[in-house]
């Protein structure tokens, strides 16, 4: 048989990894899966190597097919049965409720799980388990971008605009961004931008490959994002380039940021963040004269102990200037994880119930029990905040449920993790392969991969969209839906269904009224292929394709200035640790890898931690490029290859945190409102490794 040819038509549907969720076609030949192009919206037909290799994930070697349970915490995995380990896990969850409390157990999701496991992952925790512990691994990434989009418009959407606006705004910043290697195709868009005559403006502590194509580069010393933000609106309202009429018709606040701001002298910025005072002023003046202006943030500027306020920051200039709530202008969050957004918005937040709303709310509260079915005072209260919540175990926490997340790779200042993971009367990872966490549990659940399963996700437009089922789910194998209905049952617990298209409808009733409004989105409509943008709120509504034309989403339906001082970051450079170590992506892989790292060409592409370095800082401490470094920081150290590099500045080194190695040494401070950590910036010191040493 020819290798190519098809044995089933070809479905269409998305590709597994990032937030852009390129639309893709995937069929199996008899040479196995392969992914095709599709022309979607976000990705017009391209994909970049990680979607193209994506379906051989489908059969990897090493996926998991039946459960596996650890008898004691000195014994080894084994093979068992369903039955037997959800009982295990009831058992366990059960005993330790018992002894400690109902909040002594946690549960931990992930940003890539679709709209309806986030929901009924919510669900689970606040109905069947009444536990307060719930967070996610979207609290390490746009955490601080939500927060501030919250603040300042009244309503979070990543992007509050679709993409296809990029091409027609005059001037583009991203701060702390690098979508050409983080998600490729979307740099169609800025290509047109500048084809079209516009200017994109980057700011970053490295010559990316987005920065190389940019028209001006800001490379801005980490952690100083907001000391740039107010030196580009100092400049703009001393050389008058703010939008009086705008300020004065839909925002508030602006005196206090125009005072905060008056002290930001060009040369003070380019002393605090390293970048030359005319490359400011030229900024601003790019962003100020185009008729129309975008700010896209990255988690460079958002995962930081200011993230929260750097984000406000560049929101403030965006305001002043009057580039918001028109098209082709705005703010937007370049959202990472594949469901980055729907992901925070249907309730796997420590703080939030499904459609945005509120777990201190009174109404908020009542709403959503409604939809459970329960007394809203039987609903818990607000839980900790992942880095709080990771903290906490082996203490208050005795038992942790992780669903879509691999914690030993992607928790800041991971040292202490693993021993705290160990110290757990019960460890419940669910995963597609026997992950870094996975491997340290008491019990793991197989599950299935996105093309074996349909669920919707929410991109980085706040597009509703549709991940078609491809491939039959493996024989041992169940879905996280189906694992969730299954140890309610267990429980006792009415209301679970393990079916996506039930769920989706439930969680569009519960999110009706609420901030990230579904309720007329359904299921059928999205199988249909309409282009749903939330909030659409009944069934005959569109979609919002753009947010704010004629009102921002607070009470009085005008924007917020916020005068947020600067505060730098939270361990800055010194003798002891003189450099910044800064962490990041690469093309070749998704978050902890545990999907791209099983793929060839993409492990061959990138096989390992490095720490790109400029030569002229190895050569200091006389390392060579490719010879082995030692990275130490306050919290631990790390043996690296030393990639030379003269994009990066000479003060900064760069380790992309697709392995453990990375998180050893980040700091796990975090934002005082959206507990992020500050995986961006810490302070290191760079060493000669000798073998032996
Ligand atoms: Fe598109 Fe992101 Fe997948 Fe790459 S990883 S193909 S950019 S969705």
């Amino acid at each position: 048989m020819d290798a190519h040819a098809a044995l089933a038509p070809a479905v269409a549907t998305h590709c597994p990894y990032c937030a852009l969720q390129c639309g893709m076609m995937l069929q199996e030949t008899a040479s196995g899966w392969t992914v095709g192009a599709r022309d979607f919206p976000t990705n017009k037909g391209g994909l970049c190597r990680k979607g193209w290799t994506s379906a051989e994930v489908l059969a990897a070697p090493g996926r998991l097919t039946t459960p596996l349970l650890r008898d004691s915490k000195a014994g080894a995995l084994r093979p068992a049965g369903w039955d037997e380990a959800l009982d295990f896990v009831v058992a366990g969850m059960v005993r330790a409720q018992a002894a400690h409390g109902r909040d002594a157990v946690a549960l931990f999701g992930g940003g890539g799980l679709t709209n309806e496991k986030a929901y009924l992952l919510g669900k689970f925790a606040r109905k069947a388990l009444r536990t307060a512990n719930i967070d996610y691994n979207g609290r390490f990434c746009m955490a601080s971008a939500a927060v501030a989009g919250a603040k300042a418009f009244g309503i979070d959407r990543g992007l509050p605009f679709p993409l296809a606006d990029i091409p027609g705004a005059e001037a583009v910043l991203i701060a702390g961004g690098n979508p050409a290697e983080t998600m490729p195709p979307i740099m169609q868009y800025f290509d047109a931008q500048r084809e079209a005559g516009g200017r994109l403006i980057v700011v970053d502590p490295r010559r990316s490959e987005t920065a190389k194509r940019a028209s001006l580069h800001l490379q801005v010393t980490p952690g100083t994002d907001l000391a740039l933000a107010h030196g580009m609106l100092h400049i703009a309202v001393r050389d008058r380039l703010i939008d009086r009429d705008f300020i004065e018709a839909r925002t508030t606040g602006f005196e206090e940021a125009r005072r905060l701001v008056a002290s930001w002298w060009p040369d003070r910025v380019e002393r605090v963040t390293g970048v030359p005072a005319r490359l400011v002023a030229q900024a601003a003046h790019i962003m100020g004269e185009a008729a129309t202006a975008m700010v896209l943030s990255g988690r460079g500027a958002e995962q930081q102990v200011s993230g929260v306020d750097n984000v406000l920051g560049f929101i403030n200039l965006i305001l002043a200037l009057g580039k918001a709530g028109k098209p082709h202008c705005g703010y937007g969050c370049l959202t990472g994880q594949g469901n980055g957004q729907g992901g925070r918005e249907h309730g796997q937040k420590a703080d939030q119930l499904p459609g945005y709303r509120k777990i201190e709310d009174a109404a908020d509260r009542a709403a959503v029990a409604s939809v459970w079915d329960m007394a809203p005072a039987d609903l818990p209260r607000a839980g900790k905040p992942a880095v709080e919540l990771l903290a906490a175990l082996g203490g208050e926490i005795k038992a942790l449920l992780v669903f879509g997340s691999n914690l030993v790779v992607s928790a800041p200042d991971n040292g202490g993790l693993t021993a705290r993971l160990q110290k757990l009367d019960l460890l419940v990872v669910a995963d597609l392969f026997l992950s870094e966490t996975a491997a340290l549990a008491d019990v793991v659940l197989p599950v299935a991969q996105w093309a074996e399963e349909e669920g919707t996700m929410t991109n980085l437009e706040g597009r509703v969209l549709l991940r078609r089922q491809a491939k039959a789910l493996p024989d041992g194998v169940r879905t996280d839906t189906a694992i969730l209905a299954g140890l309610a049952e267990r429980l006792g617990v009415a209301g679970f269904s393990a079916e996506p298209a039930v769920i989706f409808e439930e969680m569009a009733r519960a999110s009706a009224g609420g901030t990230a409004d579904y309720g007329g989105v359904s299921w059928a409509r999205v199988a249909a292929g309409e282009a749903l943008f939330w909030p659409c709120p009944d069934a005959s509504h569109p979609g919002t394709l753009r947010m704010f034309q004629d009102s921002f989403g607070t009470t009085d339906g005008r924007a917020r200035f916020h005068a947020v001082a600067y505060r730098g970051p939270a361990e800055p450079p010194d003798a002891a640790y003189p450099l910044v170590l800064t962490t990041g992506r690469v093309l070749a892989h998704y978050q902890t890898g545990t999907q791209t790292k099983r793929v060839p060409d993409l492990l061959a592409a990138s096989p390992e931690a490095f720490v790109e370095i400029h030569p002229d800082t190895a050569r200091d401490i006389g390392v060579a490029d490719g010879a082995m470094l030692r990275l130490v920081t306050r919290r631990g150290e790390a043996v690296l290859k030393a990639r030379y590099s003269r994009d990066i500045r000479f003060d900064t080194v760069f380790v992309p945190f697709h392995w453990a190695a990375a998180n050893l040494l980040t700091n796990a401070a975090v934002d005082p409102v959206s507990r992020i950590p500050e995986f961006k910036v810490c302070a290191a010191r760079a060493e000669i490794f000798a073998t032996g040493a």
